[in-house]
């Protein structure tokens, strides 16, 4: 499969500087920072650094050490903003929108971790 990564889109707009984000966690390889639209009390994007469009381009390419440290960080992020499970927030949702079906908007791969209320069923 060729990926082609548009590098307009909005989040390697923000990895470049060129757009301000509220950064809650960097690394060598990855970035976490608030959604701009929260859905819940918690919302925190947490993407790779590289230029990849959705979780297959992602789980296909990376590096190891890229795909370590995304899943690394996204953990941290989750204990950082207290709904790791065990602490108070007791737990969150990870999720990447992906294609068309899956209403992913920007083409940049990215997890969103939602959390802080009790989220709504997704799966019957
Ligand atoms: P959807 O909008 O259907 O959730 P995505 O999975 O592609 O599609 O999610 C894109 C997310 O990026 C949205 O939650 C949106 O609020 C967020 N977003 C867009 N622009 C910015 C920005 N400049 N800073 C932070 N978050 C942003």
């Amino acid at each position: 499969m060729a990926y082609s990564y548009d590098d307009t889109n909005v989040f390697a707009r923000i990895l470049r500087g060129e757009i301000p984000n509220k950064t809650v966690k960097e690394t060598e390889h990855t970035l976490a920072f608030h959604d701009i639209g929260p859905q819940a009390p918690v919302h925190v994007l947490v993407i790779p650094k590289g230029r990849y469009v959705n979780f297959d381009h992602f789980a296909a390419e990376a590096p190891d050490a890229e795909i370590l440290d995304f899943m690394r960080t996204a953990a941290e992020v989750c204990r950082m903003q207290g709904v790791a499970p065990g602490q108070e927030g007791e737990g969150y949702r990870a999720i990447a929108n992906s294609g068309t079906h899956g209403v992913q908007e920007v083409p940049h791969y990215h997890l969103h971790i939602l959390g802080g209320r009790v989220l709504g069923r997704m799966l019957p």
